[in-house]
């Protein structure tokens, strides 16, 4: 145990989550807020939720709640923080870092005071000379800090009375800073590694290494749990801690979770993935629209334009292609249960050993140590996941099932949800469980369900030769000859009362082979080859439909052959 660890183990553990709100939730930032909660969890302890907005032209009130909806549905309930869906609250808030510059002034008037910071009234092109200066002479730049403290109280004063741009900047103590890390072990930055760094912008705003170190200390946080990419900047938080009479919390890195090989998971693999789909189709002008022509021009001559998220969606859903999800929100839109989600994120960096591979975050709060947390980064291996998540939906009890499907068409498919009664979306859900590997699977595909009888196509050429046109008798002609039998069939038109009449009818007319009637049924009633089993798909679309797909693909498929 080290120094600090020791000194801090009769306190509650304190861990905290503290993401800064721009763009959405990655699974990089759930996974770290997931083993916060853990840690303290398994410990008796707390779990603070804190939004860090000082960057204020980054942050945005939608991503925070973005990120609060996020942290919630994955079940990573806060002790504190942000008040959302019954967590939060607390007694160290305000939890939005721009709330609380009372706070960082007055820190900062201490550290002032007690000499270990000053104002500096460099502009941007003075910063810029030194810069360049340090590059002609082939040394690391690092902040000259001569002029600026040689300026009196009263020119301080005086500068700052005329209004004239200040920023704050930390006197860092001279000497090397030896990092003590629960997970990566020891590191020690050489003295003069660390310059004066800037505490306080010129907006007024504290720094991150400000406002985080204040943040972590006032709200007694025991533990900081975070990324690996902010490992060196523990070297400022130390001294920063050391000037301020602070405790020193203990420190782990956590490895960052990255694609199967190595890059990072980023917004661009979505582009690439359109990229990919619109060079191979030849895709020439933005279907329906949907990327404004001059954006869509830079974007196709220049690999290094990013569609934005929006754009990149609906691009998306106009060619059929699913994008690879990135951020919590694309794994909770794909259909993914957050309880998989949890469990999956939690074995990226981390496992129980003993080839524990499936377990629930309780179990996760009571083995979770940083011992066992890797030092190398994860690679987020999506078949697996997939094949977690395909194991939770079809083992789930049929009326959960039912419940999220229905839940989750509301939120993202609310037109096919608008088409279909209660009743058959019942129906479709007890079909589709057994075939799902995740909740939108449904939705994907059985789009010809909600269409309305005179939308459906049947373009697809291939399955219309294959099931339709040959063979003789031919599917079209088992097609006809089944309509006046399903036309027959007494009410009520059930799945059962289906079965009996197409197995009767395959038994008489193509020598009991079931496969030789129903997939040309499929084909006329959906347009395509994929549906539920042909008895529920038809007991779900009901007699009129039926038997006016059944006429509308007759006449069609006839009218193209004889043309
Ligand atoms: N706001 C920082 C981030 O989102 C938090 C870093 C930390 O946990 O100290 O990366």
């Amino acid at each position: 145990m080290t120094e600090s660890a020791a000194g801090s183990a009769a306190r509650q553990v304190v861990t905290r989550f503290a993401p800064s709100p721009s763009g959405h939730l990655h699974v990089g930032g759930a996974r770290s807020a997931l083993f916060c909660w853990a840690f303290a969890h398994g410990r008796g302890g707390r779990f603070i939720l804190r939004i860090e907005d000082t960057d204020q032209k980054r942050s945005s009130d939608a991503a925070s709640v973005g990120f609060l909806k996020d942290l919630a549905w994955l079940g990573i309930a806060w002790d504190e923080g942000p008040e959302y869906g019954g967590c939060g609250g607390g007694p160290n808030g305000p939890y939005f870092q721009s709330q609380r510059l009372d706070i960082y002034n007055r820190e900062f008037e201490r550290l002032i005071g007690s000499g270990h910071a000053y104002c500096a009234f460099d502009t941007p092109a003075e910063l810029e000379a030194m810069r360049a200066d340090a590059k002609a002479r082939g040394v690391a730049y690092r902040y000259d800090r001569t002029r600026a403290v040689s300026l009196s109280k009263r020119e301080v004063d005086a500068l700052l009375a005329a209004g004239t741009p200040a920023v704050i900047r930390f006197r860092t103590p001279e000497g090397p800073i030896t990092i003590r890390d629960e997970i990566l072990g020891e590191a020690t930055l050489p003295a003069g590694e660390v310059d004066d760094f800037v505490i306080r912008k010129a907006d007024g705003f504290p720094t991150y290494h400000f406002a985080v170190v204040v943040d972590d200390a006032l709200m007694g946080v025991t533990h900081v749990l975070r990324a690996q990419e902010h490992f060196n900047n523990t070297a400022k938080h130390m001294v920063l801690q050391d000037a301020l009479g602070y405790p020193r919390p203990i420190y782990g890195h956590m490895p960052l979770i990255v694609n199967p090989d190595g890059s990072k998971m980023s917004k661009r693999d979505k582009d690439k993935v359109l990229r990919k789909a619109v060079k191979e189709r030849g895709i020439a002008t933005p279907p329906g629209g949907c990327v404004p022509a001059e954006r869509w021009t830079r974007w196709l001559a220049d690999s290094a334009v990013q569609l934005d998220l929006e754009e990149a969606t609906a691009l998306a859903a106009a060619l059929d292609v699913t994008l690879p999800e990135i951020n919590v929100d694309d794994f909770r839109r794909s259909g993914y249960l957050p309880e998989v989600l949890c469990n999956f994120l939690a074995l990226n960096g981390w496992s129980p050993g003993q080839n524990i591979e499936k377990f629930d975050n309780a179990f996760l709060a009571e083995r979770f140590d940083l011992k066992r947390v890797v030092k190398t980064p994860a690679k987020f291996d999506r078949v697996k996941l997939l094949s977690f998540n395909c194991d939770a939906v079809t083992g789930m009890a049929p009326e959960r099932y039912v419940a999220l499907s229905r839940a989750h068409g509301h939120a993202y498919h609310p037109a096919f949800m608008a088409r279909l009664s209660d009743a058959q979306f019942d129906a479709l859900a007890a079909a589709s469980q057994p075939r799902s590997k995740t909740l939108e699977d449904l939705f994907r595909s059985n789009r010809f369900l909600a269409l309305d009888d005179s939308e459906i196509r049947w373009s697809d050429a291939k399955a219309v030769k294959k099931h339709l046109i040959e063979g003789n008798p031919s599917g079209l002609d088992h097609v006809r000859a089944l309509r006046g039998v399903l036309d027959g069939v007494a009410a009520p038109w059930t799945s059962a009362a289906l079965e009996v009449a197409i197995t009767a009818y395959a038994q008489s007319a193509a020598e009991g082979q079931l496969g030789k009637v129903a997939q040309p049924l499929r084909v006329a009633v959906s347009g395509g080859t994929v549906s539920p089993p042909i008895f529920d798909t038809l007991a779900i679309l009901g007699r009129d439909s039926t038997l006016a797909r059944i006429d509308r693909c007759v006449a069609a498929v006839t009218a193209s052959a004889t043309s």
